[in-house]
């Protein structure tokens, strides 16, 4: 420390002293900082990569004459859902917001620091409500908190219901509420993911380490660095989850991925926030962690399950919490049922999803890993079998693997034993045992690759 002050004394002592400095020089090498600092270039710089991962989306990598979807995979959860119904829905419930809209701008209530902002409490009220009922979370009240912050855009969350948002994050998205979602639903995610208490366990096992350690126990030491390491390491991590989750839950609720992308881009300005580098990633690693995970959203059937959870359920109440400062989203669900409330996705589900995503993507090796894991834990499902004799399929004609064949008759006898009335099952099944076994040629440029390698 006092090494670096001395430095910059002398910085400024021959700064001084110089009588003629070179300042056009010195401009040019300011502005040879500033093509790399600016904010402007980093902000507009994740619209390359939506552009990029819209490019993936919309073409499908060359390989696709071998990708068959028939669309019949539906999430375990998925429900259909009457548009018409849900339209009078969304009515019948407008004319209860609107109840609470009017008590919110008395002035009196909803007020901060005296100064009236009803509006903008509406305003996340009515995101967060939308949230959380499109993700069956309406067991228990929530607390919403806008706290005062001019600085620092920032939002966290607390106890098993309170999230916060600051004022400064607040205004930088006031026009964009799909934005605004993906913050709340990425606080809500840390919540429902029990990430407070999954942090709390590692601290708890330091401090004991720590009093062995002070009792002499010379393990607990190197033991010690390790977990606060490993706690470094979870908290990124968690953000990276939260990130993902997060964004499932604002899709449920109908808000658009797309157009949040200014928050994304926010990230990528990389504003530093303090404590903000500690645990919590750098923006463009977010941002890279966000676009490849989207490649396996399945968004479309997300946005279904939130509308059908959105249906089901009434409009919570908001009222002035008792601290004066947050608000209250009171619980509607009454339902003793555990199968009503919000439960994390079950690892059947996601390496289902991965599995059928990276198939369609493409990516038939990921796919293949990805429905081994899933046929470990679930044996029952026809259509699992039938695309995943699709993926082998397409591994045997693509990549040539002669054993890839095996598994997709493997595969589809298996769908056929299950459900012997698809006509997708069937048609895969006439079709895979139909195709020759690839001839010696093949057989032959396999083993060269191989050898390559
Ligand atoms: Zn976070």
């Amino acid at each position: 420390m006092k090494k670096i002050f001395v430095l910059l004394l002398a910085g400024i002592f021959t700064a001084n002293c110089a009588i003629a400095r070179d300042y056009a020089k010195l401009q040019i090498k300011e502005m040879q900082h500033a093509q790399k600092y600016n904010t402007t270039q980093k902000f507009f710089s994740n619209q390359n990569a939506i552009q990029k991962n819209f490019n993936y989306l919309t073409s499908k990598p060359e390989q696709n004459i071998y990708i068959k979807d028939p669309k019949i995979f539906k999430l375990s959860d998925y429900q259909e859902v009457d548009e018409a119904k849900y339209q009078e829905k969304l009515k019948a419930d407008d004319k209860i917001y609107s109840q609470y809209k009017k008590s919110m701008f008395k002035g009196e209530i909803f007020s901060y620091s005296a100064k009236s902002n009803g509006e903008d409490y509406y305003k996340v009220y009515r995101i967060a409500e939308r949230i959380i009922r499109a993700n069956k979370l309406d067991y228990i009240n929530w607390r919403i908190g806008i706290y005062k912050d001019a600085e620092n855009i920032n939002a966290y969350s607390t106890g098993p219901n309170y999230i916060a948002i600051s004022t400064s994050l607040y205004d930088s998205f006031n026009n964009n509420d799909d934005a605004l979602a993906l913050v709340i639903g990425h606080e809500i995610a840390h919540t429902v993911l029990g990430h407070s208490q999954r942090k709390m366990d590692i601290a708890r096992l330091m401090m004991n380490l720590q009093n062995l350690y002070k009792a002499g126990d010379i393990h607990a030491k190197a033991l010690f660095a390790i977990k606060s390491q490993q706690l470094l390491t979870d908290g990124k991590n968690m953000e990276y989850a939260a990130d993902v989750e997060g964004a499932k839950l604002a899709v449920k609720a109908g808000y658009s991925l797309d157009e949040s992308s200014d928050l994304l881009s926010f990230l990528n300005t990389d504003i530093v926030i303090p404590g903000y580098l500690s645990d919590h990633p750098v923006g463009n690693k977010r941002i890279e962690n966000f676009y490849e995970n989207r490649k396996y959203f399945i968004e479309d059937q997300w946005a279904q399950i939130g509308k059908y959870n959105i249906m089901n359920s009434e409009v919570m109440p908001v009222k002035l919490s008792s601290d004066r400062k947050s608000l209250t989203i009171g619980k509607t669900h009454e339902t003793q049922s555990k199968e009503n409330y919000y439960s994390v996705e079950s690892m059947e589900d996601v390496y289902l999803r991965f599995a059928y995503k990276s198939y369609v993507n493409g990516e038939f090796k990921k796919s293949a890993k990805y429905f081994k894991q899933y046929f470990e834990l679930n044996k029952t499902n026809a259509i699992a079998y039938l695309y995943a004799s699709y993926n082998s399929e397409a591994i045997y004609k693509v990549l040539q693997r002669a054993g890839a064949l095996e598994n997709a008759k493997e595969y589809i006898a298996n769908a056929y034993n299950l459900n012997k009335n698809n006509q997708y099952i069937k048609e895969q099944y006439d079709n895979i045992n139909n195709i020759s076994p690839l001839s010696d040629d093949n057989n032959k440029k396999e083993t060269k690759s191989k050898k390559k390698k």
